[in-house]
């Protein structure tokens, strides 16, 4: 049994999320934004964390990565077609004022097709291009629970101004890749409030489900 939990980081709020199997007590870590209330949480909860992971290479995504990959001696899994953001994060930092964070080393890459593995939990791993490149998002089908980065968001999408955006791919991303799941899969987003698949298909006002 996968459980989520949200913990907003960066002045972006973005939305990274502790996963734990409840049976083993595993966790893992997606979007390490910011280190420090990623290991309150962790302390709070007291799991253990065996890795973490990331949906794509914007900064309030991975800024928090090196450090925590410091504090808790784990190995990071990164899409590969994001390295050119990630490699690129002292520049991001810079344009919106930031402190420049570590470039945190990936030890493993993340493809469509892999499955995450954490305690007895699998997730699918599917590509979603159109808000990076490379990016990726994470889905438990006994579950029904779609971890979807920066793609989708409750009533909204992912932004596709960004150099290697494309309003075109990010449209082909979530109606063939998202609004076919089913309607009751929960979504977590990496902003803002979780919303369900069946609900955007419906009535998201940026990208409607294909008749
Ligand atoms: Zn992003």
């Amino acid at each position: 049994m996968l459980e989520v939990h949200e913990i907003p980081v960066t002045p972006f709020q973005q939305n990274a999320t502790l996963w734990v199997c409840r049976e083993t007590g595993e966790a893992l870590v997606c979007d390490a934004g910011d280190a420090g209330p990623i290991l309150a949480k962790i302390e709070a909860l007291g799991v253990t964390v065996g890795k973490i992971i990331a949906t794509h290479g914007h900064i309030d995504h991975v800024a928090g990565t090196a450090e925590l990959k410091r504090a808790l001696g784990v190995e990071f899994w990164f899409p590969p077609g994001d390295d050119g953001w990630l490699q690129a994060m002292p520049k991001q930092a810079m344009s919106f004022g930031l402190p420049v964070p570590e470039i945190p080393v990936y030890e493993h890459e993340i493809h469509e097709g892999q499955a995450m593995e954490l305690g007895k939990v699998k997730l699918e791993v599917f590509h979603c291009p159109g808000h990076t490149p490379g990016h990726v998002v994470f889905h438990q089908p006994e579950q029904r629970v779609l971890i979807a980065g920066d793609i989708l968001f409750a009533g909204s999408i992912g932004r596709t101004d960004f150099p290697g955006g494309s309003f075109e791919e990010l449209e082909r991303s979530i109606q063939d890749k998202l609004y076919v799941l089913p309607g009751d899969t929960v979504v977590h987003c990496g902003h803002g409030p979780v919303t369900e698949i069946g609900r955007e298909a419906r009535s998201n006002p940026f990208v409607r489900a294909k008749v």
